[in-house]
């Protein structure tokens, strides 16, 4: 939700709504209108909702932009005591950024999407810089939310099912969702 403030919250203060926009002039309206005044929120929701991908994952990148998941380091910060290792590789802390970037995991994965599509990448631009960037094609976008998406669905997969699937059985889940979107 654009307009968030940051974590951590302040605890001395009751639950409440945090937002840029007064609770009292909360409307579709005033979002609308605060997403069209700020250019670079403007700029990333237009980039996403140009991809071609299912809400689930557009809403997905958005946190992941905005570094919303409930990743460990990010459950930390708001207090719950938890060990951070990444469940996937559980070789470094986990965060957005380990996440997207630089798990052996994922970037395994990504390694095979990518060859099974004959695509590259000529950047070593941060994930998130990349889903965001014009010069970036939509369908390279597109698979890299897709791809994503899906490591993060693992992750949850092996902390509350402890159950673990391949890098290649999760190639295949995203090669048949990109084929799914796109039949031709
Ligand atoms: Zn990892």
């Amino acid at each position: 939700m654009p307009g968030l403030l940051p974590y951590p919250p302040n605890q001395t203060l009751p639950d409440q709504i945090h937002s840029e926009i007064s609770p009292d002039q909360l409307t579709s309206s005033s979002v609308y209108k605060f997403i069209n005044l700020n250019p670079k929120v403007n700029s990333e929701i237009y980039h996403i909702l140009s991809l071609e991908i299912p809400p689930r994952v557009l809403t997905f990148t958005w946190q992941l932009l905005h570094d919303k998941l409930a990743t460990i380091d990010n459950l930390q910060l708001r207090g719950m005591t938890l060990v951070n290792r990444c469940p996937l590789c559980l070789l470094a802390c986990e965060s957005a950024t380990h996440l997207a970037n630089h798990c052996p995991f994922f970037l395994e994965v990504k390694q095979l999407v990518f060859n099974s599509l004959a695509l590259t990448i000529q950047t070593t631009a941060p994930t998130q810089s990349l889903l965001v960037d014009q010069t970036i094609s939509q369908k390279h976008k597109g698979i890299l939310a897709i791809i994503c998406y899906i490591v993060w669905r693992e992750r949850c997969t092996r902390i509350f099912k402890n159950c673990t699937n391949t890098a290649s059985f999760l190639k295949a889940l995203i090669l048949e969702e990109w084929c799914t979107l796109h039949p031709n």
